[in-house]
């Protein structure tokens, strides 16, 4: 039997997408080579990543509306770099960062490398268990950067701050996953391995006229501009991830696309937050208000029933519910591709402890 996968990346794909990569694996489209082993550049692939770039446009409501889809190599650890590379003045660059987590205090670190960064809000002093409000966000800045969802302390962002400059986005971890005005942010970047793919691409989507401007030299890879005029072929993609990505994307537009996976969604965290809350066992780590749809973070009330919970979760099938190191007790991560009836499992087995405990 297959287990409820609450890993939080590399994570849980639609099992039909697997069975599909595997084949394709083998055999792809038919032509007795696997997919795998033939030229990026052959039509066969050639339409893969076209479509796989149309699709997260289409996903995001942002066909022909100036923007560029791409499939790039280095993780979202490497957007991290490529953002002030790309858009922070070469004179006097500043830029404005909202410090919600170990992922967006990394791409602070990056950014201090090319200019005045500023940490306009943070959260840290509170582990990242909330997100901060009422921060004011100064108007002599080259970008705003903020991570929508922060997938180790286990928050997320509900609603944006209001910025007329170009504003950027790391949405690894929630991407696909809720209905947004898409056209709010100029840059969103997401490592493939949280809610789309394998690791091993980072799907960027970034509105063509906020490129070129900075005046300053970019070694080529890490050039936008040239990657959107190849195309995103400049050199060769990752075939695989972002097969199985465009496989993801297309099993997503059959279901109903983002307005039907967030209904789902929000089913499955309501479910497990209800039981988080109702249960004397367990207690959230963050702030209500400010809870992740994506990754749900929670302890032990008493950390000497540890060994007994976690057996009883893994004697139910369940894998992938340890805790970041940094936070410690559970997460469970309910991408796009888990189905309700794992968190239900999960919800099942907080009950039955508290009868046993
Ligand atoms: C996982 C994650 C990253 C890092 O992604 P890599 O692809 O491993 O570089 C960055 N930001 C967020 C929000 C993440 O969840």
């Amino acid at each position: 039997m297959k287990k409820h996968n609450f890993s939080a990346g590399p994570c849980i794909l639609p099992q039909e997408v697997l069975q599909q990569a595997a084949n394709a694996v083998i055999n792809f489209d038919d032509l007795n080579l696997s997919l795998i082993e033939i030229s990026h550049r052959s039509k066969n692939f050639v339409s893969v990543i076209e479509k796989a770039r149309a699709l997260a446009l289409e996903h995001l409501g942002l066909t022909n509306k100036g923007y560029s889809a791409l499939f790039l190599h280095g993780g979202a650890s490497t957007e991290f770099l490529m953002t002030p590379y790309n858009l922070m003045n070469v004179n006097n660059g500043k830029a404005a960062y909202i410090n919600t987590g170990t992922w967006a205090k990394k791409a602070i670190q990056e950014a201090q490398l090319f200019g005045e960064t500023r940490i306009i809000a943070s959260s840290e002093e509170k582990n990242y268990s909330y997100i901060p409000k009422n921060y004011h966000i100064p108007n002599d800045i080259d970008y705003l950067h903020y991570t929508s969802n922060n997938t180790i302390a286990g928050t997320q962002m509900k609603s944006f701050p209001k910025h007329d400059g170009i504003t950027v986005c790391d949405m690894s971890s929630d991407i696909f996953s809720r209905q947004l005005d898409f056209s709010q942010f100029d840059l969103i970047y997401a490592g493939a391995q949280k809610n789309m793919g394998p690791s091993g691409t980072t799907l960027v989507i970034v509105k063509n006229d906020i490129l070129g401007k900075t005046g300053r030299k970019i070694p080529s890879m890490l050039d936008y501009q040239l990657h959107i005029a190849k195309d995103s072929m400049f050199n060769t993609p990752s075939v695989f991830p972002i097969y199985v990505s465009m496989l993801t994307l297309q099993w997503l537009k059959d279901l109903g696309g983002i307005p039907a996976i967030e209904k789902i969604n929000n089913a499955k965290a309501k479910l497990l937050y209800n039981e988080i809350d109702r249960n004397p066992l367990f207690k959230g780590t963050t702030a209500v208000e400010d809870r992740s749809v994506m990754n749900a973070t929670f302890t032990l009330t008493n950390e000497k029933l540890t060994t007994a919970f976690d057996s009883a979760w893994e004697k139910a099938g369940i894998s992938g519910l340890k805790g970041h190191r940094s936070v410690g007790g559970y997460r469970a991560s309910m991408y796009n591709a888990m189905p309700l009836e794992s968190v239900e499992v999960l919800v099942d087995v907080m009950q039955q402890f508290e009868k046993v405990s």
